[in-house]
């Protein structure tokens, strides 16, 4: 059975394009993952650490075969080939990728929770993940995409995300 996933990326050291493509073209080499669909990508201001770099963001809609688990090693060991250092709790980073969703799974282990847990909270994850699917349900509670991001634009204006 296939899943849609949706994937975060992200990227705030050196060739931030150039790392986004790599990754995607990485993604696209796991056996059993098909990208269906990628947003735009959108130049954004550090979350949770502000002395560092922008970064550019993206959110890449997949299909896949694989267990949630196996698709998170997967990233990771992509992670690692591109150099990611895990030092900083949100430093800056070579790349960064994040199930956001997969499918209406709701996962809650130390290595991996799904929905992503700060996802409601980030810009420069809902407006993308908005471009490539508006009508999106949060599968654990309900909730609407386009309602969680009216709340969150109330509560801080649109500073410091913009398409590139
Ligand atoms: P944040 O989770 O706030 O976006 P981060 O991406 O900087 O922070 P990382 O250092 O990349 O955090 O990841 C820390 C751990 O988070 C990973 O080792 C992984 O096991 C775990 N994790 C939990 N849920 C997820 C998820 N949905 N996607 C990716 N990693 C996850
Ligand atoms: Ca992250
Ligand atoms: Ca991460």
């Amino acid at each position: 059975m296939k899943n849609i996933v949706y994937i975060g990326l992200g990227s705030n050291i050196g060739d931030k394009k150039g790392r986004l493509e790599q990754a995607r073209g990485m993604i696209a080499g796991i056996g059993d993952v098909k990208i269906i669909q990628t947003s735009s990508l959108y130049l954004t201001s550090p979350w949770g650490n502000p002395d560092q770099e922008d970064f550019i963001n993206q959110v890449i809609k997949v299909s896949t075969g694989l267990p949630a688990g196996d698709l998170l090693d997967r990233l990771q060991q992509i992670e690692i080939k591109m150099g990611r250092q895990r030092n900083v709790k949100w430093g800056p980073r070579t790349i960064d990728l994040d199930i956001l969703l997969y499918g209406d799974e709701v996962i809650d282990s130390p290595e991996l929770r799904v929905p992503h847990p700060h996802m409601r909270e980030r810009l420069f994850v809902l407006i993308p993940l908005r471009e490539i699917n508006a009508d999106l349900v949060f599968p654990d509670d309900g909730v609407k995409l386009r309602e969680v991001l009216v709340s969150v634009l109330d509560r801080e204006e649109n500073r410091g995300i913009r398409k590139i």
